[in-house]
């Protein structure tokens, strides 16, 4: 089916430390729906949402973090100020008070883009355990 078809081609893609799609939308090259910005990071609506309020934030810097499993001591403040971020991308979206924040990392936990991201999910009634 179509859950499991796309489980298995996000699964597939592999962390080769190759440039992102998300570098195009950094620099504007493709347009995106920018929620927030700051000089490090850069928050933007999902194209493919899976909740009424679903945003991108990302380090405009990849530095080498491309998942979170890869992260080293070097970049704690960074992740520091992407989770804070987060945080205030739901206080401007109205959703403070019950949202959901999730990394994929790896193939495993069906990331498809090696270039990290926090996924800010909220304006609806979410589940537990997620899929
Ligand atoms: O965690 P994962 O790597 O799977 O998430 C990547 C996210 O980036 C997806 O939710 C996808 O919809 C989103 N995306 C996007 N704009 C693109 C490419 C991917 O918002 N041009």
């Amino acid at each position: 089916n179509d859950e499991e078809a796309s489980a298995t081609a996000a699964a597939t893609n592999v962390d080769i430390g190759a440039p992102t799609i998300f570098d195009k939308i950094i620099a504007k090259e493709i347009p995106s729906s920018i929620v927030y910005e700051d000089d490090k990071v850069l928050a933007f609506r999902d194209i493919s949402p899976q909740a009424p309020i679903h945003i991108l934030v990302i380090p405009k810097s990849r530095d080498g973090l491309t998942q979170l499993g890869r992260a080293e001591q070097r970049h704690e403040e960074i992740l520091g100020h992407l989770l804070y971020a987060a945080k205030i991308v739901a206080e401007k979206e109205g959703i403070v008070d019950g949202f959901r924040v999730v990394i994929n990392s790896g193939p495993t936990a069906c990331q498809s883009v090696y270039h990290l991201h926090l996924h800010v999910l909220g304006g609806r009634q979410m589940k537990w355990p997620p899929g």
